[in-house]
Order: C-alpha cells, then structure tokens, then sequence
C-alpha cells in the first residue's frame, strides 16, 4: 500500500551503512517513522529532501510493519538555519515538540503549518525568538489537548482586574484576592497567553508585548510546558544552556 502527503523531516537516524530512519511530520497522517533505503549515499533529490528541517512531498509504502520512503521530493528547505546555531537549536526544539505532542495516523495540519510558520519566522527574523518559542509551546500544547483554563479566575468566577496569577500546577489563573501566590502575570501576559491559545491560525502571529513582559511570557510557557510534557528536550537544553542569559 502507497500513501503520498507534504510533510517536514524532524529528525534523522542512521541505521547500518547506508540507510536512514526519519521521523516526518505529515499533513495528512501526523508523525510518520520511515525507513530511507540508501539515502545516505545516493547523491539524489531524495537524499536532500530526507534532511531534517526539509519540507517535501512524500510516497511512502508499507513493507511489513515498517514505513519506508518510495519517494521524497523538497519543496522548502530550511537549511539556512544550520548557519546560526541559535535559531538551528531552537528549530531543532520546535521539531522535537511536534514529535512529542503531534498524533499518529492522524490529520496534523495544524501542527504542520504551525511549525513551517515559526520556522519561516525563525529563519527570517519576522519576529523575536521568545515570541516564536512561546508561540509555538503554548498552541503546540493547546492542539494538543493541555489548553490551561485562562478566563475568568477560577476560584472566584470574576475577569481579574489587574495583574492575575498563573497557577502551572492547576493550569489555571486566579484573581488577586482569591490566589495571592503563584506565578504572577500582567493583563498583557494573559491577554497574549489568551490569544495564543484560541486566535484563528491566520491571526495567531498577530500580537505585540513589551521585550520585558516577552522574556517572562517565554518562561512560564516553558516551565507549563515541561509541567504538561514529558519529552526529552535536548535541543531546547541546548539553546538554555548556551544562549539563555
Ligand atoms: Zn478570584
């Protein structure tokens, strides 16, 4: 049985001498493993478009209980990235998200534009690397199922005045007089964290924060993610370690 569908490479294993695993994220069947017989040493348009970070059109069949690529052909590459080692290691993060929280066997096209997006934004430096990381962890997690419960105050039913506090735990968010503790918030941080999770998708990208509230916005979306995911983020280790001031 063959099957064709648009995805992006999210990683790639050798296995023995010539031949690659690779994990796609595809639009039309989620995170597909697939064998790539000979891509390591065939000097093709197949070898190239099995890549991580290549965008391309897939044919793969069923050989026993194994997927292996018939066909690869890119249709965007984002290869620049491999210049910069910050935006590589933050793309190489987005890429390690989708793996985690994107579905099997399952319609992905959010997911797929939600990480093509961030990865042109990335590359192109449309918009802050805070912006995109917590963009792409809190709508990746909201996709996913984890949306926190960001209206009106939890314990107490009221729309929080001022600031308010983001309880991770609870994943939820309580007004002053009823949570005095927990991680405290701006209107605008919970107005950002609101859009990020329910804007349509061609309106997603479409919010401005003060570079301050963004650093903070960037952390609690992390610290909640890792609160929801249990997946081994090396990359985003990385990109911590080395550029996190
Ligand atoms: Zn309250």
């Amino acid at each position: 049985m063959k099957f064709s569908t648009d995805g992006l490479v999210l990683k790639s294993a050798d296995v023995g001498e010539s031949d690659r695993i690779i994990t796609v994220l595809t639009k039309d069947y989620g995170v597909v493993r697939a064998f790539s017989n000979g891509a390591k040493k065939l000097r093709n348009s197949k070898q190239s478009a099995t890549q991580p970070l290549c965008y391309s059109h897939f044919t793969f069949y069923q050989s026993r209980d194994s997927y292996v690529v018939d066909d690869a052909r890119s249709i965007e590459t984002f290869f620049r990235l491999r210049d910069d080692i910050e935006k590589l290691s933050l793309a190489q993060y987005f890429c390690e998200l989708a793996g985690e929280l994107a579905p099997e066997m399952e319609n992905s096209q959010e997911y797929l534009s939600l990480v093509l997006n961030c990865l042109y934004m990335l590359v192109n430096e449309k918009r802050p690397q805070k912006f995109l990381k917590a963009v792409i962890e809190l709508r990746m997690l909201t996709l996913a199922g984890y949306m926190p419960s960001l209206g009106v105050c939890s314990a107490c039913g009221k729309e929080p005045e001022g600031d308010s506090f983001f309880d991770i735990a609870s994943s939820s968010v309580y007004c002053p007089s009823c949570k005095p503790s927990g991680e405290k918030i701006t209107k605008g941080i919970l107005n950002a964290m609101r859009h990020i999770c329910t804007a349509p998708a061609e309106k997603l990208f479409s919010f401005e924060l003060a570079p301050s509230s963004l650093d903070r916005l960037s952390l609690l979306s992390e610290r909640y993610l890792l609160s929801q995911s249990r997946g081994n983020y090396k990359a985003l280790d990385f990109y911590n370690k080395l550029f996190r001031e």
